[in-house]
């Protein structure tokens, strides 16, 4: 009788928390105190698991999946990302591509299916999550269910707000989509944060092979991955398509310009838009914030300051993010597409410098007439995305312009850094060459050495990735912040730290402070 008066507390207090935000802290602490039977801690799971898949499915977050090989393994990684596409939803399975491979929600989740009659849990500690007094539990599968054999974090609310272990669900598909016909084990371990209104919603998951048996120890995979988007319903999403749809089928009325030139400029630069917002509203392109106008065209400015290229480039050059941890940079007319794992991994603003530098090198050398492919063409993002890619060709002009705009800029005395950037991306671009396309080398990786024989980056160190203190890159997730729900970028305010042997690498995440960053970004973007 007890227990049940107190799951209906619970239940209240559960469709309550939906609406009301920040936490009452006396009551809650009275609520961890009492002690919360095993028992009704898995029915409290069960409850919290299937009410999240059921908002998840309201949503329309875009995701991404990395796996890495570690060092020294014979594999290559694995990426994608794409629209996440929750089964179940009868109306999204029509829409035919979808990048992220299937059962990718099973990592959103200790067990999206979880029913408390499958498992046994124990109460192991109190903890401590954002701040939020928590309880940990073990679950373990009864008999031969494929449940999650693992842990997770519960709060007196009956909130999961972490979750680590394994299943063997997850290692199917994992298995499965890095290419491999021996089944791998992995732990998986996901954070969740609050958002949109007040719903919790699995953020950042970290993975991590075991070593089987029979291999050694050092034969291992990590991985992550990472989701945002989390601003607009699937309702409000569709919503959101039609209108761009019906604004693009507007005919153009542009009044006549004084010149045909100035015409085919705005042309230009309505089609720049066009595609612009393609990408931001399907959640690929960061919307233009503080980070894009200030801290990105600053140093596009620096690169620019003394250059006799400045006047060739009208309409002006502007700088925005794509939100995927590959490295990638992509033009589209005047605007340079840079991705957050460039900007990430990155040791400096000096190896920034270097890759916008070959984007505006390759706007004056080679400027490409934007192609009929993206203009105003009712495309998929990811296609009109993967229109704006070229192949490498007679690298070595733009090469020399981009030298020459590095060496006139501030930059200069301090391309060092950037040098071994370069070292460690023609290094490890056959073993993660997801993560560091050929494609990106054969463009910005000084393949044939200019940049890195001249004499701002010849007295750089000896690259060695195993030595202590020196390093290539940054791993992933070192310097960009993502609002999950705005899909705004900004700098972290963490300091850098560089891992030996971990150059592009993935690390775990702890995303702990992930409510205070969501404020801090929304009140910088309102000044
Ligand atoms: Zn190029």
């Amino acid at each position: 009788m007890r227990g049940l008066r107190f799951l209906l507390s619970i239940a209240i207090v559960m469709s309550l928390s939906h609406y009301v935000r920040g936490h009452a802290p006396a009551a809650q602490t009275e609520e961890t105190d009492a002690r919360i039977s095993d028992r009704d801690a898995g029915v409290l799971v069960q409850r919290f698991e299937q009410l999240a898949a059921a908002e998840l499915r309201k949503m329309d977050p875009v995701g991404e999946l990395y796996l890495q090989p570690d060092r020294g393994d014979k594999d290559t990684d694995s990426y994608s990302w794409g629209r996440l596409v929750t089964s179940g939803d009868q109306e999204r399975r029509t829409i035919p591509i979808n990048p992220l491979p299937a059962h990718i929600e099973e990592l959103l989740s200790p067990d999206p299916h979880f029913d408390a009659r499958h498992y046994v849990l124990r109460f192991i500690r109190h903890d401590s999550v954002n701040g939020l007094p928590v309880l940990i539990y073990e679950t373990h599968p009864i008999g031969s269910y494929d449940g999650f054999e693992g842990q997770v974090a519960l709060d007196g609310q009956g909130v999961v707000w972490r979750y680590v272990g394994s299943r063997r669900a997850v290692d199917s598909f994992l298995t499965r989509w890095s290419g491999e016909w021996r089944k791998r084990h992995f732990v998986y371990s996901g954070w969740r944060a609050r958002l949109h209104g007040g719903s919790l919603y699995t953020t950042d998951v970290f993975i991590q092979q075991i070593p089987s048996a029979n291999s050694p120890a050092q034969f291992s995979r990590r991985g992550r991955m990472r989701l945002w988007n989390y601003g607009k319903t699937r309702a409000e999403q569709a919503r959101a398509e039609l209108q761009i749809v019906n604004g693009a089928e507007r005919p153009l009325s542009r009044a006549l310009g004084p010149s045909a030139d100035e015409n085919e400029r705005r042309w230009m630069r309505d089609v720049e838009d066009y595609v612009l917002e393609v990408l931001t509203r399907e959640g690929y392109l960061a919307p233009e914030g503080t980070f894009e106008t200030r801290s990105c065209a600053q140093v596009i400015s620096n690169l620019l300051a003394v250059s006799r290229i400045r006047e060739a480039l009208d309409p002006p050059v502007r700088c925005r993010v794509l939100l995927s941890s590959r490295l990638d940079l992509r033009l589209l007319g005047h605007t340079v597409l840079i991705s957050v794992g460039c900007l990430d991994t990155a040791g400096d603003e000096g190896t920034v410098a270097m890759i916008l530098a070959h984007g505006l090198a390759e706007m004056v050398i080679k400027p490409t007439p934007i192609t009929a492919k993206v203009a105003f063409v009712k495309r998929p993002a990811l296609d009109l995305l993967a229109a704006l890619e070229t192949k490498a060709s007679d690298e070595e002009p733009v090469n020399k312009e981009a030298l020459a705009l590095l060496s006139k800029s501030l930059y200069a005395p301090k391309l060092e850094q950037a040098g071994l950037f370069l070292d460690g991306m023609n290094d490890v671009t056959t073993r993660l060459s997801s993560l560091v396309p050929q494609t990106f080398v054969d463009h910005v990786g000084d393949t044939a050495g200019a940049l890195r024989q001249s004499e701002w980056m010849r007295r750089r160190p000896v690259y060695d990735p195993s030595r202590p203190g020196h390093y290539s890159a940054l791993p992933l997730g070192s310097r960009m912040a993502l609002n999950r729900e705005t899909n705004q970028v900004d700098l972290l305010h963490a300091p850098l730290v560089p891992i030996v042997g971990k150059s592009f690498g993935v690390v775990p995440p702890y995303p702990s402070n992930s409510d205070e960053l969501s404020a801090s970004l929304a009140s910088r973007s309102a000044d």
